[in-house]
């Protein structure tokens, strides 16, 4: 089975250079992985697109806003523009993600990212190798 990479983090992330920089390493060692995303704006399209550009596989799991509740949720469903949605939607998303397992996890955060360092905390809790960027920045 493949290698699974891991990504999340900001949608406001907008530093190519910088997810250039550290995919090129990850390649290195990974040179075979399928990158898994969330296919949000910022860092998961940004990193996505690298991997493509590079002719590697990539996994994408958007959110499902059409998705049912779960026992999790403790609210009403929310009222958006066209559609009743379910605020969780997002975090079951990444649960999902991290549950199909992955050798590595790589977030791109940003202090306003609460999806991306929540998902990394997941990572974390299951034993995934996880890396927190930039590093130094306590998410
Ligand atoms: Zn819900």
């Amino acid at each position: 089975m493949s290698e699974r990479i891991l990504i999340t983090g900001s949608r406001d992330w907008t530093n190519h250079r910088y997810i250039a920089t550290v995919l090129r390493i990850v390649r290195e060692f990974h040179p075979d992985a399928v990158l898994v995303h969330g296919d949000c704006s910022g860092a998961d399209r940004l990193s996505a697109a690298l991997w493509q550009r590079w002719g590697l596989p990539t996994e994408a799991h958007p959110v499902d806003w059409y998705s049912s509740c779960d026992h999790t949720c403790r609210h009403g469903r929310r009222r958006g523009r066209d559609i009743d949605y379910c605020p969780n939607a997002g975090m079951r998303r990444n649960r999902h993600m991290v549950a199909l397992g992955a050798d590595l996890c790589l977030a791109f955060l940003l202090p306003t990212s609460r999806g991306g360092a929540s998902t990394a905390q997941l990572a974390d809790q299951v034993g995934i190798t996880t890396h927190r960027f930039p590093k130094g920045v306590k998410p």
